[in-house]
């Protein structure tokens, strides 16, 4: 038996609806500017005749389940939501077709790409990593599982409020680069694997958080989730 210097990261993972099994979390990526509206608004338009999709990654230790209270994270002053419709793989694919794609979805979730938008749009501006703006402690937050095997979302309103504010609300079936043309780019770089996770994009209307701010969200006929902002770290 492997004997480890120090005990071994805890394997991520959240709960599936209507199972007493988790879904254990390979990977998180995300997909950057998949709503015209969000990319008009960070001032970086999306042309997809010419572009194709973008993605960074969140580190699996980021998650966070839905319901939690986290702390105001450090370094940023301008900590920011971002509501989207996440997608759990539950089977290996490499070079997917988009017509094949549903194949390798095991359902959906609702998530929260949270960011540090200042530091983001810093390191954008100047051509560094996104990491610190993006891969946040307890900065990416996902509800339950939701069980659709092979099915692919492509209408549903996505919403979120704080406070009980409305502050985003779209539908997904605004997304620029749809659930088939993101398995089937996305595992041309990569073998996708069970336990992957994938966030597939924010609508406009992204905006700061402070603390004691309650976030609220949901995405049609999948799942709601719910955040509440804790003192800084
Ligand atoms: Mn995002």
């Amino acid at each position: 038996m492997t004997q480890y210097l120090f005990a071994p990261p805890a394997v991520q993972s959240l709960p599936i609806r209507g199972k007493t099994e988790r879904f254990a979390i390979n990977r998180i990526f995300c997909v950057g500017r998949n709503y015209h509206a969000h990319a008009v608004e960070m001032g970086r338009p999306v042309d997809k005749s010419a572009e194709r999709p973008f993605y960074f990654t969140k580190s699996p230790q980021t998650l966070v389940q839905s319901g939690a209270t986290v702390p105001y994270p450090p370094e940023t002053k301008n900590y920011h939501f971002e509501m989207e419709l996440v997608l759990a793989v539950g089977k290996p694919g490499f070079r997917v077709s988009a017509e094949n794609a549903h194949e390798i979805v095991y359902g959906y979730a609702a998530g929260l790409d949270m960011t540090r938008r200042d530091l983001q749009l810093v390191a954008r501006d100047k051509g560094r990593p996104w990491d610190l703006g993006k891969d946040i402690e307890d900065g990416s937050v996902c509800s339950e599982i939701v069980p659709m095997d092979g099915v692919v979302i492509d209408k549903g309103v996505i919403a979120l409020e704080v406070n009980g504010e409305p502050k985003q609300s779209s539908n997904v079936d605004k997304l620029i680069w749809n659930i088939r043309e993101i398995i089937a780019d996305l595992s041309l770089f990569y073998h996708l694997q069970p336990g992957d996770l994938i966030y597939t994009g924010t609508p406009e209307g992204v905006g700061p958080v402070v603390t004691g701010d309650q976030i609220t969200g949901r995405v049609e006929g999948v799942a709601e989730v719910a955040l509440t902002i804790g003192q800084a770290a």
